[in-house]
């Protein structure tokens, strides 16, 4: 993002309403819901749910986040079209979209103040309506500008005007393989799924979770947001990205399930992929400052978690809990061992814990204070704690 001239900023701005964004969601909504109901069939809900991680993992999050927009590590350039490709069919739009997407926020949210709807400060619907159906147009936008090895690329600009298209190939092979109801729980029920949890874990992100990093002098703080992990994979952990913006891994501690950075180091291990980027390799920021958790916050000047119903936390925890628990039972099946009852009742508790928590959280929030890491060496120090922790 280019400054344009210095009347260029981020706060004055309007929404106004995306046609082709808001038409494109409605009309795979419709299609889910009326179209799911009548074609409803175990083994299409299963392909569906197995194409949407996958498409999310590879695509998504690996693809389009941690390589085209961080560049937080390397690969070649068929695995890297393939990896797009996966991210355009999730269905947010071509890879030069994305990419601007991704840029214009990043670039409002490193200033003092910006326009609410670059960090998700709304109520929940309002921000909902905003985000999927609409668009800001900002009254002196900066000049956007791709890299040349991305926006030059026949390939990527092929995929750009095309990104609706393909979905296409995807509809004939689940049409081949399984009738109307693979083609609409694999594309139209995946994608309303895939754009409507990417909304709604954007806005939990910069609303309520725990944090382990401060960034001075941004609008907006991210925040690492627990049991959604594994199905998010990884994404969810959003004050690590905002610390480590460049780091391939996002979930930093043993406890924070980063599937992305798994898949990660599988293909690293069969040479497909090289140069993982970890916040260690990256430049100090000297605008980064560790949280002490230990002690509660009387900093009044902390930004104040936003208020997550319970309902949505609710829900969460018993998705979060329920794939734990159907992950385990499918892995004894799969190996024919003998179901293992005492396994099944920990998770049980797990999902049980999990909602306490987030209901106890409510109840009792305790914002972290934080202290100024006074130079690069206990700043490193830090970081290696808490990977290793
Ligand atoms: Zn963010
Ligand atoms: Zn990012």
């Amino acid at each position: 993002m280019l400054r344009q001239s210095d009347r260029t900023n981020p706060v004055e701005g309007r929404i106004v309403w995306a046609p082709v964004k808001s038409l494109w969601f409605l009309f795979h909504a419709f299609f889910a819901m009326i179209g799911g109901y009548l074609t409803f069939r175990y083994d299409a809900v299963f392909v569906s749910f197995v194409f949407t991680l996958t498409t999310l993992c590879l695509g998504h999050s690996i693809g389009l986040h941690r390589l085209l927009v961080h560049r937080s590590f390397e690969c070649p350039r068929w695995l890297e079209y393939a990896f797009v490709h996966l991210g355009t069919v999730v269905g947010m739009g071509g890879p030069f979209r994305i990419l601007y997407m991704h840029d214009i926020r990043d670039w409002s949210q490193r200033h003092e103040s910006c326009h609410r709807y670059f960090i998700h400060q709304n109520p929940l619907w309002r921000d909902f309506l905003w985000q999927i159906h609409c668009d800001i147009r900002l009254d002196h936008p900066p000049k956007f500008e791709i890299e040349p090895r991305v926006g030059n690329d026949r390939m990527y600009q092929f995929m750009e005007r095309t990104w609706m298209l393909q979905q296409l190939p995807w509809a004939v092979l689940f049409y081949a393989l399984g009738g109307a109801a693979y083609v609409v729980w694999g594309i139209s029920v995946r994608i309303t799924v895939s754009l409507f949890g990417h909304w709604l874990v954007g806005y939990l992100a910069h609303n309520s979770g725990q944090r382990d990093w401060h960034v001075s002098g941004h609008a907006i703080q991210g925040y690492n947001v627990p049991h959604i992990g594994l199905i998010t994979m990884g994404e969810s952990w959003h004050n690590n990205h905002h610390a480590f913006p460049g780091s391939a891994k996002l979930g930093l501690l043993p406890s924070q399930h980063d599937p992305g950075w798994w898949a990660l180091c599988v293909l690293r291990a069969i040479g497909l992929v090289s140069h993982l980027k970890l916040p260690a390799d990256l430049p100090e920021r000297s605008e980064l400052v560790p949280i002490n958790q230990e002690r509660p916050n009387n900093n009044p000047a902390n930004p104040t978690p936003g208020n997550i119903p319970l309902w949505i936390r609710a829900l969460l925890t018993a998705v979060d809990g329920l794939l734990v628990q159907n992950a385990m039972l499918n892995a004894q099946t799969l190996f024919g061992l003998p179901l293992n009852w005492r396994l099944f009742d920990l998770s049980l508790s797990k999902v049980a814990l999990c909602f306490t928590w987030n209901v106890r959280s409510i109840a009792h929030v305790n914002f972290p204070t934080h202290q100024k890491a006074s130079n690069r060496k206990s700043l490193r120090k830090t970081i290696k704690h808490l990977i290793k922790r």
